[in-house]
């Protein structure tokens, strides 16, 4: 389960904020997961919850998860269509010319500290 030290990851952003920033803890913190990302939102939670006592400036943060979804750009109908997985086929026109272009990515986009 990789999501235990992409967890990891990201209580060492929060130290590393903590410290650059002065804030004593997050109190709630907000992540987007893509779609097409490799990262399960369900064990990224499981694993945040199991590890954030580890760190006195995670131990009370609540994690919020915004699940992106995954784009791909359509060279057949020269439009973003909207997939589910990586090798789906383009639900306007049913092709594979398809380029991702939205969904890969794992990241904090907010922090509310105190
Ligand atoms: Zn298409």
């Amino acid at each position: 389960m990789h999501e235990m030290s992409l967890t990891e990851g990201v209580i060492r952003i929060i130290e590393e904020q903590a410290a650059a920033q002065g804030f004593v803890r997050v109190r709630r913190l907000w992540m987007e997961i893509g779609r097409l990302s490799t990262v399960d939102p369900e064990a990224m939670r499981f694993c945040f919850e199991a590890v954030r006592g580890n760190s006195p400036a995670a131990a009370a943060a609540e994690l919020e998860i915004t699940t992106v979804p995954g784009q791909a750009w359509c060279m057949d109908c020269s439009q973003t269509a909207e997939i589910e997985q990586r090798y789906d086929p383009c639900p306007r026109c049913g092709g594979h010319h398809l380029q991702v272009s939205g969904g890969e990515e794992m990241r904090v986009t907010e922090m509310e500290v105190e």
